[in-house]
């Protein structure tokens, strides 16, 4: 079934592969000699004029264990913006419909409009929660090829239930694709069910939770017949030997990643009670931002002439924010900024 979804040109690809077959002098793949950092390298591959581990094989292995699947169910790559990108590759033809919430990430539409497909979106309700029944009801209305789930969702922090999940994917008939960017913020995460289903893929990127965005990588979590499709569209080499490097590094001490989620848990719940006490329609958040309404005036821009940064949104969106928990002393600067003007709007 899943296949009918693969885009024609695709299904009869062969991918790019690569052999590791011992060597003394390897001159297979017009590499050059090492002119740079020649003294960085701790390893073969590491060494600068080498391309990378095409299937980033340890790094995979690694991510494996912390999520608790097997190896041959993951690809990485840079970010899991290469991870939306390569789906909508796959999967979407000219006209193809690609199914979302509204206001979600605003690169699906983006990446939808690239690949030339026709993006659909259900708004959220009222209070920013998600409606999965009108999603399935707009599904088997425009038969999307792919339906988006931002879990938790970007910009707003609300939350999709397993149960909620599961009954997105039984009632429709499309490629579901759960973004997971935030989950380590959350309690709960749909990794282990991939190999329930067919037509299920899971992203999970180390750009938030282990603050690692500099280092671009993310990843795709699916059954092996997804995966290896994936990977036949996947540039060769596509992800770099450093990113592999630091990534394996950092996923084999994971308890420093969830001490930090603890910490940011605290200051959300922290940081949520002031703004109520503010009287700011602030909105409970799974991730690690909180998305509010604010009507004071030219709130952003205030906050900016002071330093700090925080995300306004506009049209439908007006008056809307999105702040990031940050340390401590971050999350004080932002409401003593927001205090500060409460307090003259009030006087
Ligand atoms: N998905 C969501 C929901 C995001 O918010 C982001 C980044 N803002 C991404 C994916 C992309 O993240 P990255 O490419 O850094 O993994």
């Amino acid at each position: 079934m899943m296949k009918t979804f693969v885009r024609e040109t695709i299904l009869n690809l062969k991918g790019y592969e690569t052999k590791n077959t011992p060597y003394v002098y390897k001159l297979d793949a017009n590499e050059g000699k090492t002119l740079f950092f020649s003294d960085q390298a701790t390893s073969e591959r590491e060494d600068f004029n080498r391309y990378p581990d095409n299937e980033a094989t340890v790094l995979c292995e690694v991510m494996g264990k912390f999520l608790g699947v097997p190896t041959e169910n993951i690809v990485a790559g840079n970010g899991s913006s290469e991870m939306i990108e390569l789906i909508m590759k796959t999967f979407i033809d000219t006209g193809d419909g690609v199914l979302s919430f509204t206001p979600s990430f605003s690169m699906y539409e983006v990446f939808t409009n690239i690949y030339s497909g026709r993006f659909f979106s259900v708004p959220s309700r009222r209070d920013f929660s998600l409606d999965v029944d009108a999603l399935i009801a707009k599904a088997n209305e425009i038969k999307p090829k792919v339906i988006l789930l931002c879990n938790p969702n970007n910009p707003t922090g609300a939350f999709l239930t397993e149960a909620e999940i599961k009954k997105v994917i039984e009632e429709t008939n499309a490629i579901i694709v759960v973004d997971e960017a935030y989950i380590e913020f959350s309690d709960g995460s749909f990794v282990n069910q991939v190999n329930q289903y067919e037509n299920v893929i899971v992203l999970r990127t180390v750009s938030k939770a282990f603050g690692l965005a500099s280092i671009r990588l993310g990843f795709m979590v699916a059954n092996k017949e997804v995966i290896n499709i994936i990977k036949k569209v996947k540039p060769p080499y596509n992800l770099n030997s450093l990113s592999q490097k630091y990534g394996i590094e950092a996923l084999q001490k994971t308890e420093k990643m969830s001490r930090y989620v603890l910490e940011i848990k605290q200051e959300r719940e922290k940081l949520y009670q002031e703004m109520k006490k503010l009287n700011i329609e602030v909105y409970p958040s799974q991730a690690n931002f909180l998305f509010f309404k604010s009507t004071l005036v030219d709130l952003a821009e205030r906050l900016q002439e002071k330093g700090i940064l925080i995300r306004q949104f506009s049209g439908d969106l007006a008056w809307y924010y999105r702040v990031t928990i940050g340390e401590k002393e971050e999350n004080s600067a932002f409401l003593n900024g927001v205090k500060e003007m409460v307090s003259h709007a009030s006087s």
